[in-house]
């Protein structure tokens, strides 16, 4: 196996006495070389102080990080030769566009020639080769913040930190320039450490994702493993939409692989059968999430369905454009969404009595958490 490029060793991160708590709880993580890793955690979970112990504006508090193999807790954040790109873009305003993608080659001593050569290749990376002589205020907030990203690669540093770099854009050009960083990271083989608390753009970026919690982290997968296989019940929640209905587990797991269930009586009062995650013991309290796209409804009754279909009533269907959104409620008020593309035949009147169901394979039962 080859080195990881970045390696965190038990590391952790109280910025008071410890007693006061741990920003980055126990951090072991570690980054391949030409991977592009992403950082995704609700507002606090400790994914900026993650980036800024790598790049060295703050120190762990116990742990080593290494960086090629090498600890860089003696190295100042200018040794490190990281890159980084924060949210506000912080281009120096007084300076050119290529003034400030040539600022970090002129602190590294790279001669002028040879400066406006690989200022030029950096603009070309991020299709601004004719923005170069414009002042930052003069470019949109999409370019300023291929500008910086140019900044941060002009010397080619064996990584690029990035901290919610898209934070500031609406939802078009942020979902454009999802696309030109990903093409980016692929095209030159960079390695990037992105953070965002955004599930759709981690999930359209990233190799991988560490899901961050509470400065830990809760689970570290490629993004369609972290959507179809969660391994509790946070992770459930936070990445893409789930129906969270709550139970108690009534039998010990049963059958093998993908057949592996257990049943458990919903608080809404119907029997079902789950794919057990981390479940407990029969008796113990639980969570069945089941995705909004994974509801089956059908205009009968929930006994010709089958004997895992509930009943419910159609409280609401919203159009979304590509895809129909479907509110029912069952009987104790829990609320249960289902997703259906648009065209997927005749849709029931609000108000009607449905039934709904799922595969077990798409119903997975975790312990309830908090
Ligand atoms: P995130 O980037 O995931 O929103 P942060 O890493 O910024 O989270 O913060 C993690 C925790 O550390 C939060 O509780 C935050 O309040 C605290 N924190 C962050 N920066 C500092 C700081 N400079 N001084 C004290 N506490 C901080
Ligand atoms: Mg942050």
């Amino acid at each position: 196996m080859a080195e990881p490029l970045v390696r965190f060793e038990g590391v952790r991160k109280a910025y008071g006495a410890a007693a006061s708590g741990y920003a980055v709880q126990r951090l072991d993580l570690e980054v391949e070389k030409g991977e592009l890793l992403t950082l995704l955690g609700p507002s606090g979970s400790g994914k900026t102080t993650t980036l800024m112990l790598l790049a060295g504006f703050e120190m762990p508090s116990e742990g080593r990080i290494l960086l090629g193999g090498r600890d860089i807790a003696r190295l100042p954040p200018h040794r490190r030769g990281i890159g980084v790109v924060f949210q506000s873009y912080a281009l120096f305003p007084h300076m050119s566009v290529a003034e400030n993608v040539a600022f970090p080659l002129e602190v590294r001593g790279v001669p002028r020639a040879a400066r406006a050569e690989r200022v030029r290749k950096a603009l070309a990376m991020v299709r601004l080769e004719s923005f170069g002589e414009r002042r930052p205020t003069q470019l949109s907030g999409g370019q300023q913040q291929r500008v910086a990203l140019a900044r941060a690669m002009v010397f080619e540093p064996p990584i690029v930190l990035l901290d919610e770099p898209l934070g500031a854009l609406d939802k078009a050009l942020r979902e454009e320039m999802q696309y030109e960083i990903r093409a980016l990271h692929q095209r030159l083989g960079l390695t990037m450490m992105y953070v965002t608390h955004d599930q759709q753009e981690a999930l359209t970026l990233s190799d991988r994702i560490a899901v961050f919690e509470g400065g830990r982290i809760r689970q570290l997968a490629a993004p369609r493993r972290l959507y179809e296989q969660p391994e509790n019940a946070f992770v459930a929640g936070f990445v893409g939409e789930n129906n969270r209905l709550p139970g108690v587990v009534r039998s010990a797991p049963e059958g093998e692989g993908r057949d592996r269930a257990i049943r458990v009586m919903l608080d809404s009062g119907t029997e079902v059968l789950a794919r057990p995650v981390d479940a407990g013991a029969p008796g113990s309290r639980c969570l069945v999430a089941v995705r909004p796209e994974r509801v089956a409804v059908a205009a009968i009754l929930a006994s010709e369905m089958g004997e895992d279909a509930l009943s419910a009533r159609l409280v609401e269907v919203i159009f979304q454009g590509d895809h129909v959104r479907l509110r029912l409620s069952l009987g104790d008020g829990a609320e249960v969404v289902a997703k259906r593309p648009v065209g997927a035949g005749m849709l029931p009147e609000p108000g009607t009595l449905v039934s709904v169901a799922w595969d077990p394979a798409h119903a997975h039962a975790f312990a309830a958490e908090g």
